[in-house]
């Protein structure tokens, strides 16, 4: 293939289909589950949902070359994707890149843990059925959220992989810009990628907030710079999708030496195993977590609902907390978001200063408990709130679709009819209430409520209560994994 293409631009042709499967949720993700951006639509609104993307299309154009969109479809995390849903979304997005040929390069910002009927890993299926595609000779970039299954059968379909490095992710659109540097510069033929993989033999939960985990990211980026590889990443891993290929993997990346992207890929991963210990994030217990937040001198205290954490595929819509906190009788508290929109509408036909009686939450299986049945003051409604999401590269915007604020016993309720986890303080500002004001805020939410968070905390506490996400990894009832690993096995490299 000779560089530049004779007689035409250079064509870059990007594209997504994405999920993160959580096997243990009993809801399917269905095709009406996805949003589905189709070409038509991006070109008359300048759609912009997924900064690496968008950065690719960016660079594409500084460049001067011409930026192909293939198909964007998202949908929210949750259970297995039906076959129908993810073949005929593959299939689409296989039929644009045809349409499309030639292409000079392929990006592809998948998440990298979607599984399907009848497919562990969708990510393998989809790159296999692009690479037919497109032939040996074109560069195809795969970005990944750091929560997916990395696979050794990755490595022989794309040309790079680029995982997240941030968590809470805030370095999507700098992630794009890595990918698009490195193939961009394979397809000009000035560096050969070879990849690496070492499976760390663990599997966690990781936030890069705290150390030691910060300093092993920022180790990886001095790593970077220095030149001593072209790329690093750390796939966290979801523990939460029961596949063969879960676990924590270390991926480098180096200029035509593959020797070099092993030995790279072994150190930096061992380097990470000796740190298993330390860097496991360990929460409290539901009573624990509320006994410490209220035995604190000074507010807010943002409490962390991680295992009803819509984001990793819990229903959204579990009571347990806020039925502590009522029972207990707090006072000057907000928790986010409940996932019904059964009680929005109710809020919102009743009006702003009605007292409703309502069943709230519980509704979507055995791990949400107990609907309540209580009366609640409606103290807002918004039929379209919205939430920023910091990123290193500026705001990103997420719809929460119509929410009510309700006021129970001491503790504002903000509830919604579009299931979402909480990325910042707008979920309850947006609401009318003021989050400076309370002692005690419970969020839906991993750990990408953080970034937001953080500035106004007067702490922050993880909390793994009652939920569909178990936060400890021994609690996940894994049949299918490889269990060869950390916390299961002391020292799996004994
Ligand atoms: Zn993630």
């Amino acid at each position: 293939m000779s560089w530049p293409p004779r007689g035409r631009n250079v064509r870059v042709f990007a594209g997504t289909v994405s999920t993160e499967t959580n096997t243990f949720v009993p809801l399917p993700t269905r095709l009406e589950d996805f949003t589905v951006v189709r070409r038509a639509e991006y070109e008359a609104t300048g759609f912009q949902e997924e900064p690496g993307l968008e950065e690719i299309r960016r660079l594409t154009l500084e460049r001067g070359w011409e930026f192909v969109f293939g198909l964007q479809a998202f949908a929210q995390p949750s259970g297995v994707v039906t076959r129908a849903a993810y073949e005929g979304l593959r299939d689409e997005l296989l039929e644009r890149l045809r349409e499309e040929l030639p292409v000079d390069m392929v990006f592809l910002p998948l998440h990298g843990a979607m599984v399907a009927e009848g497919c562990d890993n969708c990510e393998v299926d989809l790159v296999t059925r692009v690479r037919e595609v497109v032939g040996p000779a074109v560069p195809i970039g795969v970005s990944f959220d750091l929560h997916c299954h990395f696979s050794d059968a990755m490595l022989e379909l794309a040309d790079v992989l680029v995982a997240y490095k941030e968590y809470p992710h805030t370095d999507l659109a700098e992630r794009g810009a890595d990918l698009f540097r490195l193939i961009s510069k394979a397809a000009a033929g000035e560096v050969t990628p070879t990849m690496a993989l070492f499976d760390c033999r663990m599997i966690g939960i990781y936030p890069t907030t705290t150390q030691p985990m910060r300093a092993f990211v920022d180790a990886m980026t001095a790593a970077e710079a220095r030149g001593e590889v072209l790329s690093l990443s750390l796939a966290h891993g979801f523990p939460w999708g029961d596949v063969p290929d879960m676990g924590c993997k270390m991926l480098a990346v180096t200029d035509g030496d593959m020797a070099a992207a092993e030995r790279a890929a072994r150190e930096w991963g061992l380097r990470f195993h000796a740190l298993r210990r330390e860097v496991t994030l360990d929460p409290l217990t539901l009573d624990a977590a509320l006994d410490k937040a209220l035995a604190a001198h000074q507010g807010p205290v943002v409490v962390a609902d991680q295992a009803d954490n819509p984001g990793g595929g819990a229903p959204g819509d579990s009571t347990y907390a806020l039925a502590a906190l009522l029972e207990r009788g707090t006072t000057d508290a907000a928790l986010g978001m409940i996932y019904d929109p059964e009680v929005v509408a109710q809020a919102g036909a009743a009006g702003v200063g009605a007292r409703i009686r309502v069943r709230l939450g519980g509704k979507l299986g055995a791990t949400s408990g107990p609907t309540l049945e209580v009366e609640a003051e409606v103290r807002n409604v918004n039929p379209d709130l919205v939430q920023n999401w910091p990123q290193e590269a500026g705001p990103l915007w997420v719809p929460c679709g119509a929410a009510a604020a309700l006021r129970m016993g001491g503790v504002d309720v903000v509830v919604s009819d579009r299931r979402g986890q909480v990325f910042s303080p707008d979920v309850f500002t947006g609401m009318g209430i003021d989050v400076l004001a309370k002692r005690l805020i419970v969020v839906k939410s991993t750990q990408h409520f953080y970034g937001a968070f953080a500035p106004i905390a007067s702490e922050i506490i993880y909390m793994g209560g009652p939920g569909a996400i178990a936060p400890r990894m021994t609690d996940i009832p894994l049949e299918r994994a490889d269990l060869h690993k950390y916390p299961w096995v002391e020292d799996p490299f004994a």
